[in-house]
Order: structure tokens, then C-alpha cells, then sequence
């Protein structure tokens, strides 16, 4: 099968030829049952991490079908702060395990637990807490190297018809001294892993973002982030470039993945089955729905994050600022500003709770008085895909050599998207690289062992 890929894509067959481009609907439905047995790949979810794997595929000459239970970027992708982040540093590095407790059971906390889902994420804690000892020097720098090829690679991707990024940088704000002195210690790290870095006065902070003028804070400049404004929007950009270059956009709830030894795969939607070459699942914090039909699961939770309009003009603000003190990002809307953030752990599906980001909007309040909730909008939540190393996860799945997933993006998805899609692609087309090991689910060896364990306790006790 991947020799067949390969052969395919090194002799640059044209994009493609056996897709029309159809958008999501009932003729793009006909359309998926004449392609149903013809196409190389399906890649199943249609957030950042699809669409964008879905365009490297198509890039190497494979006709690929996009999926998605609902429709594009509706899942977490739709509403994140829309950071192009050059640089990132894992969870881990941050808080220790022995610091969570206190952190989810402090009220003013930007970081909360889902208490129902406790039990079940003690493999997922494990892993974290290992993380928390023995990588973090590893995962930190390879966090950068990967952040570092984000704009690059939607440029790779994309050419001219990449859709407008906003090239202004990042602040981050420190309230106090000890903020100030942490954060340092991080930009001398930065700065050591070749990110720019300028520490502004409150005066330069004002003239950067006048409407911050309120805080008599130092701030710490991030001169290579980039953002877009409206992230769903880009996202649907994306996919119609997808489907103007020959891709199929159909909208199917996949349920069952019946994977051979032999490398055949069938993939059962609601509406459709679909025999390609490889799949790729891209479900973001749901890909364990999909992984147990191949007796395979990787470490993941939900992290929570919310957002909320606020009642401010276009222009507000230009560049997206963070206090991290608060857990909070303030970022450009296609309507004046959002504030994003919360870390609210827990299984996916879990119960939200808009009222962790209204608190959050209080607390600023105190700071930025003028800051009141856009009436007519309502919270919005999303679930990021949370690895215990903060480091996403692309591989093959073992003994199902067709099956390929690309999750755990967390805190990154929209910077990391392109770089994962030509992981992606590469794994595919049977072209290994460093990242095939250091971004599979194999570096968590312990815990896929604990996992198997568990599954082996589960189904001895389950009833006959
Ligand atoms: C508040 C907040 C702020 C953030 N800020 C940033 C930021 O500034 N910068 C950054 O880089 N990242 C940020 N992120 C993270 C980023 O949004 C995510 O990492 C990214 O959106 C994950 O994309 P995804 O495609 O993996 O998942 P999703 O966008 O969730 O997409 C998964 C898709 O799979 C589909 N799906 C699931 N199961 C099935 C099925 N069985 N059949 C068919 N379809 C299925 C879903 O419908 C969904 O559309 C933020 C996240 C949050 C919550």
C-alpha cells in the first residue's frame, strides 16, 4: 500500500484527478460514493489539524477525502486566541504535579478539574508527572525547534493562497515583581533557543497598545509571534483551498474503522464507507473514539479552554496580549477583542463551565475596569487535545499500517498545524524522520503499558 502511495507521489501524478471539488451537502454525498473505492487517503476530522494534513496529502499527489462530523473548524478550532506562537514551553516545565491540587482547588484559579473524570485520568497524571522529572529540557527545545517552522510551513503549504497573518508580535504583561523575575528566568530560556525577546517599561507598553494604558506594568515582547484575527474563518479559507485544488469536503460522522492485518481499511461513517489507502484521524481530543476499533489508544485528556467577546471597537487592541498571572489572553476579533484561557481538565465531553472565564474577566476587571462581556455573545468552550509532555502526537498506528493519527496539539494547534501535516504526509508516503520517533505515541513506553494493563483489568471483569 505505501509503495503504491509512494510511487504516486514521487512520480507527481497530477492532484488529484479522480476528485471533483464539492463543498459539504448532498452532492458532495453522491460524489463520496463514486469516490469510495478510488481515493488514496481519507482524513477524518476538518479542525486545523485535518484541513491542513488533508492539503500536505493532496500536495504529494494523493486524492484525499476531508470529513467531518459537522462541518469546518467548529470543534476547538473555531475559537482559539489566534497565536502563531515561535516558541512554546510545556506544561510540564511550568507546574509541577504536587502543584495542581492547589491550583484546581484555589477559586481564583485559572486552571480547574473536572472532579467526575478524576479516577480516569491517573494513567494521563502518571505520564505528567514523569514528564515533570525527566524530559522537560527535551521537550521544551523540541516545543521551539517544531514552533519555529510554523509560518514557514503554512507558507510551504499554502503559497499565495496562504490567507492574511498578522505579523505584530505577542505581549505578555507581569504584574509584579515575582512575575517579572519568572518570567526571566523563561526569556533567558527563550532567548537561549534563538526566540526574540525585548522587555518593555509601562511607557513602551502604551505606545505598543494604548488601550493597555491602565496597567503600570512591564511586559515581555515576543517580536516573531504572529496571529489571525477570526481562526474559524482561516480554517474554512484553508479547506476551500483544499477544495479548490481538487479535494473532497464531505460531511460524515465516522463510526467504525475496520482495519486488516493486511493494510485494508474501511472506514463506516453514518452516511457512507470509504475503502482508502490510509487514514488519517484528525479528531483533536476525541481520537480515542476512533483508536480502540485498532486495539490502540494514546494518552490523552481534555483541556478546556473558553472565550468571550468583549464590548470594545475594531482597533481595540492589535496584537494579542496575555497576563499569565490570570491564566487570560486578550486577542484582535473580527468584532474589537476576545479574552481566551482556562485549563479546565478532564475526560472528553466533560460538563463546561463558562462561569472559569467570567471570574477570569472579573479579576482583570480589577486592573481594566472598562472591560464588560459584548452583549448578545455567549461563552464559548473548546476541547484541546492534552499530551502529558505538551508535545503532539503523529504517528502509524502499530499493526494497522494504514491508520495514522495526528492529535495533542493542546495550547498549539493553529501553530503547529502545517508542521504536523508534513509529518503527516511524510509518514504516508512512507518517508521517515526524526519526528516519526520523537512524536510518537512510543515515547510514553510506561504508560502504553499502563494503558494495556488497563484495558486487560477492564475486559477480564467485564461480564460475559
Ligand atoms: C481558548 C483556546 C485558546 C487557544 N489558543 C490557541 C492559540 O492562540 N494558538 C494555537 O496555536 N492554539 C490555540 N489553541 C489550541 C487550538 O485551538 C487547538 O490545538 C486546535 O484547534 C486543535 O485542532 P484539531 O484540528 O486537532 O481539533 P478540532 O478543531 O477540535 O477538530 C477536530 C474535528 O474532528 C471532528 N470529529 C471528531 N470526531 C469525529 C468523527 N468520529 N467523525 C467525523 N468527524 C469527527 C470534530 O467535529 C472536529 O471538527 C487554543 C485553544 C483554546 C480552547
Amino acid at each position: 500500500m505505501l509503495s503504491l502511495l509512494r510511487s504516486r507521489a514521487r512520480a507527481g501524478c497530477p492532484r488529484n484527478r479522480q476528485c471533483e471539488a464539492k463543498r459539504v451537502g448532498r452532492s458532495a454525498r453522491a460524489e463520496s460514493e463514486v469516490m469510495a473505492n478510488k481515493v488514496d487517503a481519507v482524513v477524518v476530522g476538518a479542525g486545523v489539524v485535518g484541513v491542513t494534513a488533508a492539503l500536505a496529502l493532496q500536495q504529494c499527489g494523493l486524492a484525499v477525502i476531508l470529513l467531518d462530523q459537522r462541518s469546518v473548524a467548529r470543534g476547538c478550532s473555531f475559537g482559539n486566541a489566534g497565536v502563531i506562537a515561535p516558541g512554546a514551553f510545556p506544561l510540564s516545565a511550568q507546574y509541577r504535579i504536587t502543584d495542581l491540587p492547589a491550583m484546581f482547588l484555589k477559586p481564583s484559579s485559572p486552571a480547574a478539574l473536572d472532579w467526575a473524570s478524576a479516577p480516569r485520568l491517573l494513567p494521563w497524571a502518571l505520564q505528567y508527572a514523569k514528564a515533570t522529572r525527566s524530559d522537560v529540557w527535551h521537550d521544551t527545545s523540541l516545543l521551539h525547534e517544531l514552533c519555529r517552522d510554523a509560518l514557514p510551513s503554512y507558507e510551504l503549504l499554502l503559497g499565495s493562497d496562504l490567507p492574511p497573518i498578522s505579523r505584530r508580535g505577542y505581549l505578555a504583561v507581569h504584574l509584579s515583581c515575582a512575575e517579572l523575575a519568572a518570567a526571566n528566568r523563561l526569556n533567558s530560556i527563550r532567548a537561549s533557543l534563538g526566540v526574540a525577546i525585548r522587555m518593555l517599561s509601562g511607557p513602551d507598553l502604551v505606545e505598543l497598545e494604548p488601550a493597555l494604558g491602565g496597567l503600570a506594568a512591564r511586559a515581555t515582547f515576543i517580536k516573531d509571534a504572529a496571529h489571525v484575527v477570526d481562526p474559524a474563518a482561516f480554517v474554512t479559507t484553508l479547506a476551500d483551498v483544499f477544495v479548490r485544488r481538487g479535494g473532497l469536503l464531505c460531511r460524515d460522522r465516522v463510526q467504525v474503522l475496520e482495519s486488516k492485518g493486511s493494510g485494508e481499511i474501511t472506514v463506516r461513517g453514518a452516511l457512507d464507507s470509504y475503502s482508502p489507502r490510509a487514514v488519517v484521524l484528525a479528531t483533536g481530543a476525541h481520537a480515542n473514539q476512533l483508536l480502540p476499533d485498532c486495539d490502540y489508544r494514546i494518552p490523552l485528556v481534555a483541556e478546556r479552554g473558553y472565550h468571550l467577546e468583549l464590548d470594545v471597537e475594531p482597533g481595540f487592541m492589535t496584537r494579542p496580549t496575555a497576563i499569565p498571572s490570570l491564566g487570560v489572553v486578550f486577542t484582535p476579533s473580527q468584532y474589537g477583542a476576545r479574552i481566551a484561557g482556562i485549563s479546565h481538565f478532564g475526560l472528553p465531553g466533560f460538563r463546561a463551565r463558562p462561569e472559569l472565564i467570567l471570574s477570569a474577566l472579573d479579576r482583570v476587571r480589577k486592573i481594566l475596569p472598562a472591560l464588560r462581556p459584548r452583549p448578545g455573545f455567549e461563552v464559548w468552550c473548546g476541547e484541546r487535545a492534552a499530551t502529558p509532555d505538551s508535545l503532539p502526537i503523529v504517528e502509524q498506528i502499530p499493526r494497522h499500517s494504514s491508520v495514522f493519527v495526528s492529535s495533542g496539539h493542546g495550547h498549539l494547534g493553529l501553530t503547529l498545524a502545517a508542521v504536523t501535516a508534513r509529518i503527516v504526509a511524510d509518514l504516508v508516503t512512507g518517508i521517515f524522520s526524526s519526528y516519526s520517533r520523537q512524536l510518537s505515541s512510543q515515547r510514553f513506553g510506561l504508560r502504553s503499558k499502563s494503558y494495556a494493563i488497563l484495558r486487560e483489568m477492564r475486559s477480564s471483569t467485564k461480564p460475559p
